[in-house]
């Protein structure tokens, strides 16, 4: 081959290079994480490239994200070391696909500039379908159809291929608003996101001197994270690789964790019946993790039935222990965190010092940023969040914060033309333009330009009825939030209730919609820290200005599923609790299903890590203003305790920090026994916690809610002198229930809560 020099070939084991160099027919690489599938993958291109197999545009290249194909492409050009003429095809199935569409609309009616549908205008379009079908929107929401749509299309069926048994979907109607859907599609000459691999599988099944002149261009396919395809996708790589089976697909059945968007890990399971004669590649040897990360994410995954089981081993030197910390609440894990970070920078607990870009907070929802965002912001810890936008900049929480700036500023126009529709008010266009009309003549903001189009009857059909109701809404609300009374947590609960905007999201069936609900919870827990809705929207215009696009070194934040195929020397996985991680969702559903998926992304989570995994949980979490008490995860109890370092937490308010660390020899402590263990540190955090945690039956349980408030108010006396994060220092006047009065010496006399309070020693 000549090509035994080649430097990437040096740096692949046995099991890689057989991958690698086998370019003629099917190649399974199923293999645990870190062990080099990507490299292999990577290096396969170079190869191809390099022993003139292939010319790069014969290649094509399918990875996970937009991100992954980025990594991909800059590592080919420099194994390759060389310039090559042109590119391989090397995108996601989405970029691949719209790329191939654009070239044969017709076939599929429609002219090549076709426009992409995001979610908003897919929506609208189906929400006239339904009306015009007669449908009650409220009881039969366009979203509902939409994700119905969505699976379908994720199984490649189109509306002549509905299974029969899902005739009775959407009330039987279904099936034929799907066809009327794509019917209008097609004459506004637009697709939408599953459309682009549709219409190619489409196109190629039903065109077959198309397919064939694909086939003999795209000689050489490579799939990597093939166990998170769903049938669409597959449908249309098998048709691609039909002819030569030259198909390479990379994955690992224990990192499939896309189940509730339609992803079919069968599909890795069946490669080698879709491909007989496929060349099997299993790798064993991790070269990310070291042996305790690796063991302990091992002993996590083997908790699940349906797998394939695999062994995993490495060289590398043993390394830290996994990290396992406890912490009374949300907030305190944030801030233990954020401490930690800095401490890392400096190299503590007799650790190397770590760089802030080798270091990763990866969640389960994406709710759980906001504490970390908010606490980074206020100590000025540079971080970046990964694969979505940050908390402040999402859709629901700029929508939610639009309906407090115009009750709190009337006059705030862009926050007016924002909600004013949202949720839809049958407030078109040409209400819009007519209210923009009579602000203009009066010289008023848009909200009173409103009031008087309702007034004067300028506005037509039911639009001016729900408009009256919101103007009047928003002064009524404006008026409670000038009294103070209910307080300003309440009253943006009130708001976001009475204007439908909650309603809007409950309605929702598309999969992002419970996430978007738990971040708006997330939203009003927060502003328990501010002392009204006006001081909080000062706190978040000061945090969109914070730039993250600087080019210094920064902290990642990302998601569980968006780390999928990263690594990071160090990774922080907070919120290990039953109902969080496991998610309530997976816990509700029967069967294992949901709770295999939920481990599976454990496992994910764990393998990110090189030399440094530390998980924490948090006794306490504020949802929606209310504070509910939570269980460690259960996949805490599946870490083997050999493998596992207790940390102990913090002093509950601020005591002694963490760069204390102490920490105790593994063998003493039983992982099922942890809070009892703590308690021999005779922390108070501890203490409290392990109290928590034998109230057992979470915030349903009676009682649970006082014994709660009354454990942080408890911990106080009157004339007690305290410290709070905003308002400084000050003696306690009163206690009531959870609610301490401080006279503070520099902010006045205020109510706080107790949980924000800690013993003020200077
Ligand atoms: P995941 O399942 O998480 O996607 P993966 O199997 O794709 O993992 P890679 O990301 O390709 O694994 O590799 C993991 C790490 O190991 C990377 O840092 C990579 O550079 C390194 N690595 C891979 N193969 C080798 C090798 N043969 N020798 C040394 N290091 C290697
Ligand atoms: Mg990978």
């Amino acid at each position: 081959m000549g090509a035994r020099a080649a430097p990437y070939l040096d740096q692949l084991n046995p099991a890689q290079r057989e991958a690698v160099e086998t370019l003629e027919g099917p190649v399974l690489m199923l293999a645990g994480a870190g062990t080099g599938k990507t490299r292999a993958l990577t290096a396969r291109i170079v190869h191809l490239l390099n022993t003139g197999g292939a010319r790069p545009g014969e290649i094509l290249a399918v990875t996970f994200t937009n991100k992954a194909a980025r990594e991909m492409k800059e590592r080919v050009a420099e194994m390759l070391g060389h310039g090559v003429e042109g590119m391989p095809w090397l995108g996601t199935f989405h970029a691949i696909c719209v790329r191939l569409l654009r070239r044969h609309a017709e076939l599929v009616g429609l002219k090549p500039n076709f426009t992409i549908l995001d979610t908003d205008d897919q929506l609208r379009l189906l929400r006239q379908l339904v009306q015009a079908a007669g449908f009650d929107e409220k009881r039969w929401p366009a979203r509902h159809l939409a994700g119905i749509i969505d699976a379908w299309k994720n199984r490649a069926c189109t509306p002549d291929k509905v299974p029969a048994a899902d005739a009775g979907a959407f009330n039987r109607h279904g099936p034929e608003l799907y066809a009327q859907y794509q019917a209008r599609l097609r004459e506004l000459n637009a697709v939408d996101f599953g459309d682009l691999l549709l219409h190619m599988v489409t196109i190629f099944q039903t065109h077959e001197d198309l397919l064939e002149q694909y086939r003999r261009r795209f000689r050489y396919i490579l799939v990597d994270e093939y166990q998170d395809t769903n049938i669409a996708q597959y449908l249309w790589l098998r048709l691609l690789a039909g002819g030569h089976h030259n198909i390479c697909c990379v994955g690992d059945d224990d990192q499939s964790i896309y189940g509730w968007r339609g992803a079919e890990v069968g599909n890795i399971l069946r490669f080698e019946k879709d491909f007989p004669g496929a060349r099997v590649v299993r790798l064993e040897q991790n070269y990310r993790s070291t042996p305790h990360i690796l063991a302990a994410a091992s002993a996590v995954i083997a908790g699940n039935q349906s797998r394939l089981g695999k062994t995993l081993w490495t060289e590398l030197d043993s390394g830290e222990r996994l990290r396992l910390i406890g912490h009374w609440d949300g907030e305190e894990e944030a801030r233990w965190i954020g401490e930690e970070i800095e401490s890392m920078q400096g190299g503590t607990r007799g650790m190397r010092p770590f760089d802030l870009d080798e270091i990763a907070i990866l969640v389960r929802a994406s709710h759980q940023m906001r504490a970390f965002e908010d606490r980074f912001l206020t100590t000025g810890l540079p971080y970046r969040v990964i694969g979505g936008p940050r908390f402040y900049e999402r859709l629901e929480i700029r929508d939610a914060m639009a309906y407090f700036r115009i009750v709190m500023s009337p006059a705030d126009d862009l926050a007016f033309e924002r909600i004013v529709n949202t949720p839809k008010r049958g407030l078109g266009d040409k209400a819009r333009q007519v209210i923009r009309g009579i602000a203009r003549e009066h010289n008023v903001p848009l909200l009173e330009g409103a009031r008087i189009a309702v007034e004067q009857g300028m506005i037509k059909g039911k639009g001016s009825a729900a408009l009256g109701r919101l103007a009047a809404d928003i002064a009524r609300w404006g008026r409670m939030a000038g009294e103070g009374e209910p307080g300003h947590m309440e009253l943006a609960g009130i708001i976001l209730d009475e204007s439908g905007y909650t309603e809007m999201w409950q309605n929702d069936k598309s999969p992002d919609a419970p996430g978007r609900l738990e971040n708006l919870k997330e939203l009003v827990n927060q502003l328990d820290a501010f002392e009204n809705l006006q001081g909080f929207l000062e706190h978040v215009s000061l945090v969109m200005d914070n730039d993250q696009n600087d080019g210094a070194a920064r902290v990642s934040i990302m998601t569980l599923h968006a780390a999928k195929g990263l690594e990071f020397p160090a990774v922080f996985l907070p919120g290990w609790e039953d109902g969080l991680f496991p998610s309530q969702r997976s816990m509700d559903e029967s069967g294992i299903p949901g709770l295999e998926e939920e481990r599976r992304l454990a496992y994910v989570g764990i393998t990110r890590a090189r030399e440094l995994c530390t998980i924490s949980f948090a006794g306490n979490r504020r949802v929606f203003g209310q504070w509910q008490s939570s269980m460690p995860s259960r996949f805490i109890d599946e870490l083997p305790e050999a493998h596992v370092e207790v940390l102990t937490p913090p002093g509950l308010y601020g005591g002694h920090g963490v760069g204390a660390g102490h920490t105790a020899p593994a063998q003493e402590h039983d992982l099922d026994d942890r809070a009892a263990q703590a308690d021999g540190y005779n922390s108070p955090g501890w203490r409290r916690l392990q109290q928590r945690l034998q109230v057992r039956g979470g915030a349903d349980a009676p009682g649970a809610r006082q014994v709660l408030d009354l454990e942080a108010a408890g911990s106080f006396v009157v004339g007690q002198r305290v410290f709070h994060q905003k308002f400084g220092y000050g003696p306690i006047t009163a206690i009531e229930g959870d609610k301490l009065s401080v006279d503070f010496e520099k902010a006045g006399p205020k109510k706080v809560v107790a949980r924000y309070v800690s013993a003020g020693e200077d």
